[in-house]
């Protein structure tokens, strides 16, 4: 492989301080190896063990080790973010700070982004976790493959490589990071992904526990949201108003005739049910009228893919 890169490796990291020195070192021979340039940005999310330290001390003899610090744990989204922000390579990898994706397998991925990819995600084919992880997240990235229309396995992989352009073009908060790959397809870019080794937590434990499901189950409603808000939201949330409208107008319609027809009317619960339809579908038309007006301020931005109005 030529060098022809600069590359800047993003690290987040909680609590890691005795995988870091190892990390640095592996990550130092691969770079070394594909990159005329690169930068290791290494952002502390909050640590509250050694790994500042750790981090300080590897810096004092390599300047291409960088550190960005949080005051408290923000979440690997905002890691990543902040990474993303300050990265100045034309090439920007991810990888987990644990050990357990394979630095070796980083030229690799730069080698599909030189095919033509803007962005290739790590398949941890022969994941090394408990089982406890591994089942959830199979049906995560079945359910996310399946919602979202695109065929990857392992959205949520730690190892991944992207062109400097979508890094800063995607945007990341909360715990959007699991769906990356999501968010890079609806902005334009080309994603693919390369199968990659995977090794068992070597120090420390895993920051993630069974409650980062449900909250997955959450952030797969706002990215389904945000990647179909290309229509408008008023077209999405204007379809349920009329829903309801229509089945609760269509009730007391019925109501109505009897009436007319000269049958006493009584309080139903079917009738109750419908005029609450038609409270609903009037609430829920407001607020997709109040939706439209955010994204109309919001979708003033765009991805080009090019830009040409030099003369
Ligand atoms: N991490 C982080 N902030 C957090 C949680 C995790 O920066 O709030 C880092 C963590 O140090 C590791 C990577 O994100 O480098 C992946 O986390 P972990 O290994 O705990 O996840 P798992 O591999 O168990 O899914
Ligand atoms: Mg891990």
């Amino acid at each position: 492989m030529t060098k022809k890169h600069t590359i800047s490796v993003v690290v987040p990291l909680l609590n890691e301080e005795k995988s870091l020195e190892e990390l640095y070192n592996q990550l130092t021979v691969v770079l070394r190896k594909v990159a005329v340039g690169y930068e290791l940005l290494f952002v502390d999310d909050g640590s509250t063990d050694g790994s500042l330290k750790v981090l300080h001390l590897l810096r004092e003899s390599d300047n291409c080790v960088k550190i960005i610090s949080f005051m408290r744990n923000y979440g690997k989204s905002a890691a990543l973010s902040a990474g993303f922000e300050a990265a100045n390579g034309d090439i920007v990898v991810t990888i987990d700070a644990d050990l357990q994706d394979n630095p070796d397998e980083i030229p690799g991925l730069i080698e599909e982004l030189d095919q033509g990819m803007d962005l290739v995600s790590g398949w941890k084919l022969n994941r090394k976790d408990p089982i406890t992880k591994t089942l959830p997240s199979k049906i995560f990235n079945f359910v996310t493959s399946l919602v979202s229309g695109i065929k990857l396995h392992d959205f949520n992989c730690g190892l991944k490589a992207y062109k400097k352009e979508v890094v800063k073009r995607v945007l990341i908060y909360g715990e959007l990071h699991r769906f990356i790959p999501v968010l890079a397809v609806w902005e334009g870019f080309k994603v693919s992904e390369k199968r990659v080794s995977h090794f068992e937590r070597k120090f420390g434990r895993s920051k993630y526990g069974t409650k980062r499901f449900l909250n997955g189950f959450f952030d797969l409603l706002t990215v389904i949201f945000i990647t179909h808000r290309s229509t408008s939201p008023l077209h999405f949330f204007g379809r349920v108003a009329v829903f309801f409208l229509t089945v609760g107008g269509l009730i007391n319609l019925y109501f109505l005739f009897q009436w007319l027809a000269g049958n006493g009317l009584h309080v139903r619960p079917v009738m109750v049910g419908g005029l609450i339809m038609i409270v609903i579908s009037i609430q829920i038309g407001f607020f997709g009228l109040l939706a439209e007006l955010f994204s109309s301020q919001a979708e003033k931005s765009f991805s080009f893919r090019e830009y040409l109005i030099d003369d």
